[in-house]
């Protein structure tokens, strides 16, 4: 890889090492082990092989992975109890609900039944508001992948324009909470905004998180800008199966100054993410003093 591509892989795999470090030395401190508990509604083949992949990695950093597999016509209430029992579960940390849930599911109200301490997803309302009121939190774990990858390349964003395509309570939101973080001036677009071209012309920052395959074209990049492509796109080019992203990697990388590659750039992130952010709740449920994002960078 040229030094101008983010390779999410090779960070995503050093944060699972130091993870791994801070586990053994949590363990050893307080003689517990942190507990990442997975909710997999139904079949869905997408998110199966998403779960399937967490719990591996969850293993591999020395944290106990458990697993609840209900069927797609699970009842809500059965739903809400398994994540109430996990609630009062000593031996787990992390839960995590895997989305999207069936249509005759509530998700929103079973996010929020999930203690605030144990979402490590960060979609609970409690942490969605602390993160917004700049108060320490557990932050959306795709978000914070990007902005792990941006503090690497330019930690103050001060008099530099952030734009993001898309307003997902999972993405694009908290990703302009903690661009402002990081003292960039912010504009979240959305299927509504008219001029989303010109406004990624003036992009220093650019996040797309949209869904549309190369829907950014290089000609909108401006020279120098950070492109973070959030976007998986599975999609068919000259008869073989392909995953892209939502900006034109190969158009956008000639004006770009670093960019993220699909695959191998933002995905890895998410679940380094997920596992960190198992990690600094473990801490906090052990009561062993605190860890910090700069602990684990230093
Ligand atoms: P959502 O579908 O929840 O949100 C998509 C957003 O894009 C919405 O805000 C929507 O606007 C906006 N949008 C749709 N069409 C347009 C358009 N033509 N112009 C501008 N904006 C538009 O998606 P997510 O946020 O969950 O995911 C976005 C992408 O990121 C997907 O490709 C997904 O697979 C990927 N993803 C990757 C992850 C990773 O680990 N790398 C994790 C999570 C997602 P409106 O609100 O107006 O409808």
């Amino acid at each position: 890889m040229t030094d101008k591509i983010i390779d999410g892989k090779k960070i995503s795999s050093e944060i699972r090492d130091k993870i791994r470090k801070f586990s053994d030395v949590l363990k050893q401190e307080s003689g517990k082990t942190p507990g990442l508990a997975v909710v997999l509604v139904g079949e869905n083949p997408a998110s199966k092989v998403y779960v399937k992949n967490k719990i591996e990695k969850t293993k591999e950093v020395g944290f106990n992975s458990i697993e609840h597999k209900l069927d797609e016509k699970v009842s809500e209430e059965k739903l809400l109890s398994v994540v109430r029992e996990l609630n009062d579960d000593e031996n787990v940390q992390g839960i995590l609900v895997q989305l999207p849930l069936p249509k005759h599911i509530n998700s929103d109200l079973v996010l929020d039944t999930i203690k605030p301490i144990k979402d490590v997803d960060g979609f609970h309302a409690e942490n969605v508001g602390k993160l917004w009121s700049g108060l320490d939190s557990l932050v959306p774990c795709t978000p914070l992948g990007c902005s792990i990858l941006l503090k690497k390349l330019n930690p103050d964003l001060s008099g530099k324009n952030a734009i993001i395509i898309g307003r997902s309570n999972i993405v694009g939101k908290p990703m302009a909470a903690l661009l402002l973080e990081m003292n960039a001036t912010v504009t979240v677009t959305h299927s509504r905004t008219s001029n989303i071209e010109e406004l990624v012309k003036s992009a220093d920052v650019l996040v797309a998180a949209v869904g549309i395959p190369e829907m950014v074209k290089g000609s909108w990049i401006k020279k120098g800008a950070i492109v973070i492509d959030v976007g998986i796109n599975r999609i068919e080019r000259d008869g073989k199966k392909i995953l892209v992203g939502d900006v034109d990697y190969d158009e956008c990388l000639v004006n770009s100054s670093m960019i993220t590659p699909v695959p191998g750039g933002v995905g890895p992130m998410t679940i380094a993410c997920l596992l960190l952010n198992t990690l600094f709740t473990s801490y906090k449920q052990f009561g062993i003093p605190e860890i910090k994002l700069s602990d684990i960078f230093e």
